[in-house]
């Protein structure tokens, strides 16, 4: 008889553990209270980042940080009321992030990037959306000769120590490159080997689809209702109650909240983040206006803008200043007369306060397993995490060291 498993949350995250399960000869149920890929993993910027060996930690740049406190620029936003909450995780995100600790941390999350275009790519073949992928990068543009000589000096040391790969455009190589920009720049820096998804909602319903071919089933309900059972685990549903072996918390930045009920105090940031989309004549590749703090990215819906962090509350009401701030930055680069929606999306990033995901077992449950923590990664990561995972709950040879993101280290 076949092992049975639930996963909790479609996002790319379960998305992509269910299959995995699936694949191994698991009989896996797939549970969201709304479609599959609808939230975090419907609205960001759709790179598979492979060139982002590096997770992104607190800037430590003082000019970023002066910009930050003072809310000015589209990078970075706060809510004051919200601080005092956030302050002790925020505290060993900025620790975690101080240079000698973000590079240690740094060899673990590049074990993982390292792997991100092959797990899709198998991914992406079996659900048949190589429609939906472009292979061909996406750039930082700058706006200043200063900022764009301090990219390059990273992004050699990247090349020397990872292997990524780049290439420099200067402003007339530019200017050529992208005619749709309105005024010149400094120039750009071409990331060559990330890969650009042309609508990521869609792409996390096609690995949806591709897990339903696989006898799975996706099922409607409210993952809070988990609860212990002599069999295991057992949910609420829609289609009734669903029990199984094993449970997999991928609620991404809902994670944090379900495995409180069970005792677990996970340190997950939830970094907010906004996006609009737009008519009218942007960049060809995806670009980051690195002065900006904002990206620009063509997708099915229009070109969409996606912004930098903002520290709230995961709940708390929207407050897209940072996306009016971008608009009004964008403007001055392209021309985009129309925004597409009337009101902004809002997600947040799913950031453990070390800068890496949480994927293992649950120290004090037998059958639950937790796999959330993807930050600002979350999109690239999900088909290698999902795999993982998968391989851990069978017992086969994991495809890499699972220690470093282990649970136990919150114990
Ligand atoms: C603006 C922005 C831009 C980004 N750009 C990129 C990028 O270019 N590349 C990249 O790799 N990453 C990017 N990210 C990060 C990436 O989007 C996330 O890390 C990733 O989507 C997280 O996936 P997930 O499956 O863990 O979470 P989610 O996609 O949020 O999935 C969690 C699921 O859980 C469900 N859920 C929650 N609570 C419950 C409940 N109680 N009951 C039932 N279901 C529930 C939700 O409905 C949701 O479907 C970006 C993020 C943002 C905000």
């Amino acid at each position: 008889m076949s092992k049975t498993a639930l996963v909790l949350g479609a996002g790319i995250v379960g998305t992509c553990t269910a299959i995995h399960l699936a694949l191994r000869g698991y009989s896996v149920t797939l549970l969201d209270r709304k479609a599959p890929g609808s939230e975090t993993s419907y609205g960001n910027s759709g790179i598979i980042q492979r060139e982002a060996v590096e997770p992104y930690g607190f800037p430590q740049d003082l000019r970023i940080l002066r910009e930050a406190a003072f809310k000015i620029g589209a990078r970075v936003n706060y809510h004051f009321d919200a601080l005092p909450g956030l302050a002790p995780d925020l505290l060993r995100y900025w620790s975690n992030s101080r240079p000698g600790r973000h590079a240690r941390l740094s060899k673990h999350h590049a074990k993982l990037i390292e792997c991100c275009l092959d797990e899709h790519e198998l991914l992406i073949g079996m659900s048949g959306a190589g429609d939906l992928v472009g292979q061909d990068g996406f750039r930082f543009v700058y706006r200043s000769q200063a900022t764009m000589d301090s990219a390059i000096d990273r992004a050699q040391r990247l090349a020397r120590e990872y292997g990524v790969s780049y290439s420099i455009q200067d402003r007339h190589a530019i200017a050529q490159l992208e005619p749709a920009l309105k005024r010149e720049v400094a120039g750009a820096l071409h990331w060559l080997d990330p890969w650009r998804i042309k609508n990521p909602g869609e792409l996390v319903s096609r690995y949806a689809e591709l897990f339903l071919r696989q006898g799975g089933h996706i099922v409607q309900g409210d993952a809070n209702t988990l609860h212990a059972t002599s069999m295991g685990w057992g949910v609420a549903s829609d289609a009734g109650r669903v029990d199984a072996e094993a449970a997999v918390i991928a609620l991404g930045p809902w994670s944090a909240e379900l495995a409180r009920k069970f005792g677990y105090g996970f340190p997950l940031l939830p970094i907010r983040g906004y996006h609009r989309h737009y008519l009218g004549t942007g960049p060809q590749l995806p670009m980051v206006d690195a002065d900006g703090g904002y990206m620009i990215a063509p997708m099915q819906q229009g070109w969409r803008i996606t912004t930098g962090a903002e520290f709230a509350r995961l709940e708390a009401p929207s407050t897209p200043v940072q996306l009016t701030r971008a608009e009004i930055l964008a403007r001055e680069l392209f021309e985009l007369p129309q925004a597409v929606e009337s009101e902004p999306w809002r997600g947040a990033r799913p950031c453990m306060v070390d800068l890496l995901p949480v994927m293992g077992a649950a120290t004090r449950h037998r059958g639950l397993w937790f796999n959330f923590g993807h930050a600002h990664q979350g999109f690239t990561l999900g088909p290698v995490s999902g795999r993982l995972i998968a391989e851990l709950m069978s017992g086969s040879t994991p495809l890499l060291d699972p220690a470093p993101y282990s649970p136990a280290r919150f114990s």
